[in-house]
């Protein structure tokens, strides 16, 4: 049974994953991926205002510092803000998808290999959550990996594991009209080959993104 102040996003074998192993996950040294640190910063103003979800270990938070933008860093566990908070030496809240309830207050939002951890039923509700924070026209980079049907992997993580059309289709309906979705193939934690998807959004825009 779910905790009484546990949302339903929130899993708690993912929970128990992260909290166990925030230390060695932030150890791990892999490089963040410039080419999507480079195309996210380059659809926004320099010094935007730039929401992370999921910031992990915060590798990717310092490489967008590094671009100018004026970012808030977050994750939902404690224990890998606390990473973060060592890694960049500035404040990481601790925030649940969930939770957020910001409204109209960011240029872009940033979530990568986070989202992939949201319960399919209550994906729809956390991309609203992201739109309303959204300021008019704002930019949304996630990433997910790719499957056909919800699942855990070896180590209990459970993940929505969308589909370019299940995710194309998920994002129109909250009102992200044209997403664009790259699939390559990686890695993750598990060190298996896995089939990526990269969506870059705007805030009820319809049309291509520039590359
Ligand atoms: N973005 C980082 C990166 O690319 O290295 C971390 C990715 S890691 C695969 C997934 C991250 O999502 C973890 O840091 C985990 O704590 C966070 N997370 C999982 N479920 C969450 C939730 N419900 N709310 C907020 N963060 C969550």
């Amino acid at each position: 049974m779910q905790q009484k102040d546990q949302s339903m996003a929130d899993d708690p074998q993912t929970t128990a994953f992260y909290a166990a192993e925030a230390a060695r996950y932030a150890a791990r040294g892999t490089p963040p991926n410039m080419r999507h640190i480079e195309r996210f910063s380059s659809l926004l103003a320099p010094n935007a205002a730039v929401l992370e979800l999921g910031c992990g270990s915060g590798r990717d938070s310092a490489a967008l510092l590094a671009k100018g933008l004026d970012l808030t860093p977050s994750d939902g566990s404690p224990e890998l803000a606390a990473e973060a908070q060592k890694r960049l030496g500035r404040s990481v809240q601790v925030l649940r998808f969930a939770d957020l309830a910001a409204k109209n207050a960011y240029d872009g939002v940033y979530a990568n290999a986070c989202l992939l951890h949201v319960p399919r039923a209550e994906l729809p509700g956390i991309l609203r959550a992201i739109h309303r924070a959204l300021r008019a026209d704002g930019v949304f980079y996630s990433s997910f990996k790719e499957g056909t049907q919800e699942g855990r992997d070896r180590f209990g993580r459970l993940y929505n594991y969308p589909s370019p059309d299940w995710l194309a289709a998920t994002f129109a309906d909250v009102g992200f009209p044209s997403p664009q979705i790259e699939q390559v193939m990686g890695t993750g934690y598990d060190a298996e080959p896995t089939p990526w998807l990269h969506v870059y959004a705007r805030k009820d825009a319809a049309g291509p993104m520039p590359a």
